[in-house]
């Protein structure tokens, strides 16, 4: 039998939203695979690397060009039986870099009953029946807004910035402030059903104002943000600095002038997350990156439900109906990597403090493991799974090892692993990072 370690030449493609040129780690990812599609031009912005088998951007095999969606096809135990069944003989999830130098949309993916009705109502605009949780990893420093802020710090941007109370109207802003007054963190059932009621009026009044009026807010805001300085938003909640906030939003209208999301902001959680720090997204929480080059998994879907920061399709009336309204502060949002424990590392890795990170989200799809050797001759051994993986190199060098096929590895590298295979990564120098992707059912 072939042993199942295949290097994997993916695509990367190039969104508006892209970092430029060899600053995006994506398209430097994907340059160090030979390709005759890819050279990487000094203007261009290159924002998502693919690894996997979605059919918008598929992976290939290095030698024989033939797709990772074939070979997974023609043979069931790269993947075993159990999952080619249960996910229809494709990769689980889908792996991607993404490099982000501007905003991207606003945004939702939808749950798996909402996305089975969008796909059949407009196929065009929602290519997948699937949902799509995602789980993002940050690999250079990474800012982005993700869920809804707590309560008390929505009503202090109500009082605080006044072309935002302009734009949602005095009604709408009134209204939500004496529903949610002493009851912001409530615990109580009934009361957070109110609150996220109050909450979805609030957002959607916003998301219904007219172009005319955002610019006007706008405007009115960006003057407000570069004139008060430490005294913006009167200081900001807890969470931000006055300064802080001040400078994102001048940094946001520079990409998107006079754009919703500029007041959307003040809605959702304003999160920074540093290199190995995570955050997991469900179905149906509304997110919008900002700045940073990523890793992110997420269950293989191409859908997404965008209202701001984007010239693609909006879907208003779709997002503001489809959010779960859930507060919370950051820390909630972020996720708590633990040590893997189906790994051992040998005497070099430990006396270099070497890792091996498990980041496993609460879905079945996928989770990743980031493994950092730091001394030559560090060695991780994978215990076999039951299920697929896909492993790239985002730092350093080292070897990859199934059997007695060995390979190189260095930074852009990607692999796929069959399923049953023992996996053995090692390092060569003083520094080798690689993420895997996996996917491997009932797990305990
Ligand atoms: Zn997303």
């Amino acid at each position: 039998m072939q042993i199942p370690l295949i290097r994997l030449q993916c695509g990367v493609n190039s969104y508006d939203w892209g970092k430029i040129g060899k600053e995006s780690a994506a398209a430097r990812f994907a340059a160090a695979t030979p390709s005759d599609d890819l050279t990487v031009q000094e203007e261009k912005p290159y924002a998502e690397l693919w690894m996997g088998t979605h059919p918008s951007n598929p992976s290939k095999d290095v030698e024989t060009k033939r797709t990772l969606l074939d070979l997974v096809q023609t043979n069931k135990a790269l993947m075993t039986q159990e999952i080619a069944e249960k996910y229809g003989e494709k990769l689980p999830f889908l792996f991607k870099v993404l490099s982000i130098g501007k905003a991207l949309s606003i945004q939702a993916h939808p749950n798996k009953k909402l996305a089975e009705q969008l796909h059949a109502k407009d196929p065009k605009n929602y290519p997948d029946d699937n949902h799509k949780p995602e789980m993002t990893i940050a690999i250079t420093p990474f800012d982005g807004l993700c869920g809804f802020r707590p309560l008390a710090e929505i009503s202090h941007f109500l009082s605080t910035v006044q072309p935002l109370r302009w734009l949602v109207g005095e009604d709408a802003a009134h209204a939500f402030e004496t529903t949610i007054k002493g009851k912001e963190t409530s615990t109580s059932e009934s009361d957070i059903k109110t609150n996220k009621e109050a909450l979805q009026k609030l957002f959607t009044a916003l998301m219904n104002t007219n172009k005319d009026a955002i610019a006007s807010a706008a405007k009115d805001l960006i003057t407000l943000a570069s004139s008060s300085g430490a005294f913006f938003a009167a200081g900001g909640p807890a969470s931000n600095s006055g300064e802080e906030l001040a400078s994102v939003i001048e940094r946001l209208n520079t990409q998107f002038p006079n754009d919703i999301g500029l007041f959307v902001f003040f809605f959702l959680n304003y999160v920074k997350l540093t290199v190995g720090e995570a955050m997991f997204l469900r179905a149906d929480d509304i997110h919008a990156y900002l700045s940073g080059d990523i890793i992110e998994c997420m269950a293989s879907s191409d859908n997404v439900v965008r209202a701001g920061f984007t010239p693609k399709f909006k879907d208003v009336d779709t997002l503001t109906t489809m959010l779960t309204y859930s507060y919370a502060p950051i820390e909630e949002q972020k996720m708590e990597p633990v040590p893997y424990p189906y790994v051992a590392l040998n005497a070099a890795a430990y006396s270099a403090n070497s890792s091996a990170t498990l980041y496993d989200p609460p879905i079945e799809e996928f989770a990743v493991v980031r493994t950092e050797l730091k001394r030559e001759g560090a060695k991780a051994t994978f215990e076999p799974i039951q299920g697929p993986s896909i492993v790239i190199c985002t730092r350093g060098r080292g070897k990859i090892s199934v059997g007695p096929k060995q390979q190189e590895v260095q930074e852009g590298y990607v692999y796929f692993v069959g399923a049953t295979a023992e996996l053995v990564l090692e390092a060569e120098g003083e520094e080798f990072v690689t993420f895997k992707a996996f996917c491997e059912l009932n797990h305990n």
